[in-house]
């Protein structure tokens, strides 16, 4: 095991402004690698990039423990670490949270890490947040202060240590600390590197989305299984079923475990000139006998009591992510926008009930499958979209049948089906 040296009394603070400059110079350097590599195509370059990708995998600091101490006065964070690293904090208000970023860590925690909080913290969750960058997100149970955030370094064997201590406060005080911050808090991290296929385009593009990732786990199940690895296998099994068919493109919107907002996702179909974007979830109840598939489209109301608890759940994602909420964009007067919006409902809702055709041929579905609701990731004006419930996690049945590679790939080959039967109807209307 390699340690960092540490000061003499344990405790000094580290310089974090200059040495997070290094770390962000460092992680520009091969990301410009990583263009250059792919615009080239050269075999060397991806070779280097090949060897390289381990090492800086390899390079990543670890968080091995951590833990929240203290009282509803006063609460201490420690994470311990294998190496030291740089972190800037902040707080964010209604919901009252404190923030830490970190640069790309590897967390090796128990998998119920942060389930349960202490004193001014009621739970905490970590992941990573955007290439290069970690986050920590405190939820604290009332109005709190950053009374000190240092790195300890460490000493004699000991692991490095990243604190935070938080003290209980009024509103007032924790508003006027907040305005203090040398951070902004950030709205959203920048969307994912654009994965545009080589060579001007000659198929439609569809855009997956596997929902939630990151420190955003989405519903989970009874027997354990997480939404976030779902939407994640499921995506991957219809990006091979849809690749087979050889009638599109496909782009992911994620490929690893990493936190996008449901804006972002909708932003990013949006810059790729999508033809379609399919957004994956798998969700839960109360009812634990309420099962089978579902998919959404757009709405400016949500339809029923149950689909608005559902888009509750999604939107909180944003929540969960550290980022405040957004206003839901205001009504546009533009005509020819409200033109194209209708269009894009209309194929939207089109495409959903073939979707929901040749789904339920493979699956069972929801009592009124075509469902619809103003989730965030389906209001792009002129990309279809559609979201898919592929089934609920909250039903025993469901959920062994979710995690099932074998369900997923026969699924997700109806779901591709649809997706051909759509995109050539689309195609021979633009054409005739
Ligand atoms: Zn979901």
């Amino acid at each position: 095991m390699s340690l960092a040296p540490s000061g003499p009394d344990g405790i000094r603070r580290e310089s974090m402004h200059r040495r997070h400059r290094l770390a962000s110079l460092c992680a520009a350097r091969l990301s410009r690698l990583g263009a250059a590599a792919r615009g080239l195509a050269v075999p060397a370059l991806a070779g280097l990039l090949l060897l390289l990708a381990p090492l800086a995998a390899a390079a990543d600091p670890v968080a091995q423990a951590a833990r929240v101490v203290g009282d509803d006065q006063q609460t201490r964070f420690v994470l311990d670490l294998d190496a030291p690293v740089d972190f800037v904090t902040f707080t964010l208000a209604d919901p009252y949270r404190v923030v830490i970023d970190l640069p790309e860590i590897e967390f090796a925690l128990p998998p119920d890490a942060g389930s349960v909080g202490r004193g001014l913290v009621t739970e905490w969750r970590y992941g990573l947040f955007a290439t290069g960058k970690s986050r920590i997100i405190l939820d604290l149970a009332g109005p709190a202060v950053i009374e000190e955030a240092y790195l300890q370094p460490s000493v004699e064997g000991l692991p490095a240590r990243v604190v935070v201590s938080l003290g209980a406060a009024t509103r007032e005080a924790f508003l006027a600390a907040q305005e203090q911050q040398a951070v902004e808090p950030p709205s959203a991290p920048p969307p994912p590197e654009p994965q545009t296929p080589a060579g001007p385009r000659t198929r439609p593009l569809v855009v997956l989305d596997p929902g939630h990732g990151g420190f955003d786990p989405g519903a989970s199940g009874p027997d354990g299984v997480i939404e976030k690895d779902i939407t994640l296998a499921f995506a991957l099994a219809m990006r091979e079923a849809l690749e087979d068919t050889g009638a599109v493109d496909v782009i992911l919107t994620r490929e690893d475990d990493r936190y996008i907002s449901p804006g972002d996702r909708m932003i990013f179909a949006r810059e790729q000139h999508a033809d379609l974007l399919i957004s994956i979830h798998a969700d839960s109840l109360r009812q634990t006998n309420v099962r089978g598939t579902s998919v959404y489209t757009l709405s400016e109301r949500a339809s029923d009591q149950v689909t608005a608890q559902l888009a509750e759940q999604e939107n909180r994602s944003v929540l969960l992510a550290g980022l405040q909420i957004e206003a839901a964009p205001t009504a546009v007067a533009d005509i020819l926008l409200d033109l194209t919006r209708m269009e894009t409902r209309n194929l939207s809702v089109t495409f959903a009930r073939a979707l929901i055709e040749q789904i339920g041929e493979t699956t069972s579905l929801l009592s009124n499958p075509h469902r619809e609701d103003n989730f965030a990731v389906l209001r792009a004006p002129e990309v279809p979209s559609v979201l898919v419930e592929l089934g609920f996690l909250s039903n025993t049945q469901d959920e062994a049948q979710l995690a099932s590679a074998a369900w997923q790939r026969r699924v997700a080959a109806a779901m591709a089906a649809a997706v051909e039967g759509f995109t050539a109807r689309q195609l021979a209307a633009w054409s005739g």
